[in-house]
């Protein structure tokens, strides 16, 4: 007790006698509001490349079927994705039509999507659970998506956007890599930038933020060496951990 009182006089004293003295130098952060680095980057978007679940998304997708590329997606290229995608939803759409696959032939047809031994025993039992549990719909709640297995924050809330048009931050590596560059949040893990944008982030961008910064980030800035010269927010980013840029 009295080690506490006696540092906590400490420091009142010590900042007494230093008021003044020294001057915290403020983090960089990116020199427009966010509302307008939204607003260039949504005006260059057409320029980039649409991520893969939200093409899906776009020609009409059932939240399933979202579900489904989403998981095909993960550490899968866009391109594979996008053809495992169509290959598999010209047989099966629904979880029953999954269920009805043997395993050898469902595993084809997500090949050579990342893990595909893997995410075909997932998509078996998450057909399974939403057969039994949800009546054969997809839930449209973040604690019931999280449920199933291998579904983790990135697809729950992908699906909530992609699937459901319901506001959600998905942060996967380009959103976080992004968001911390431009200096709008200051986080080392993708969990603790989407507990940090969902306190800053203006509601009414979190259905695209994600859409946007994944085209920025796959385009743009890149993981290593960022495109800077030819970035539309080049002058107004801080540039927060890039050593190298083209
Ligand atoms: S490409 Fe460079 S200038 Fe553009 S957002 Fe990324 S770090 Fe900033």
């Amino acid at each position: 007790m009295s080690a506490s009182i006696n540092s906590r006089t400490f420091l009142e004293v010590y900042d007494k006698q230093n008021a003044g003295k020294f001057q915290l130098t403020p983090a960089p952060e990116l020199k427009i509001t966010i509302d307008d680095f939204i607003k260039i980057i949504e005006g260059n978007y057409t320029k980039w490349t649409t991520p893969i679940v939200t093409r899906i998304s776009n020609r009409g997708a059932t939240p399933f079927e979202v579900l489904v590329s989403t998981i095909l997606s993960l550490r899968t290229k866009d391109q594979v994705t996008a053809l495992a995608s169509n290959r598999l939803f010209k047989v099966a759409r629904t979880p029953k039509e999954i269920m009805a696959l043997d395993n050898e032939t469902l595993k084809k047809l997500i090949y050579p999507v990342g893990f595909y031994p893997t995410k075909t025993r997932q998509l078996q039992e998450i057909s399974h659970i939403i057969i039994k549990e949800y009546g054969g719909n997809v839930p449209n709640e973040l604690d019931e998506l999280l449920k199933l297995p291998g579904v983790g924050r990135k697809t729950a809330n992908l699906v909530l956007i992609e699937g459901f048009q319901k506001p959600a931050i998905c942060v996967d590596t380009h959103v976080h890599r992004v968001s911390n560059r431009i200096g709008y949040v200051k986080t080392k893990t993708a969990d603790k930038t989407e507990a940090a944008l969902r306190k800053k982030l203006p509601l009414r961008h979190w259905i695209r933020f994600n859409e946007f910064l994944v085209a920025f980030g796959q385009s743009i800035c890149k993981p290593i060496s960022p495109f800077c010269s030819t970035c539309p927010v080049n002058r107004t980013c801080p540039k927060i951990g890039v050593t190298k840029c083209r």
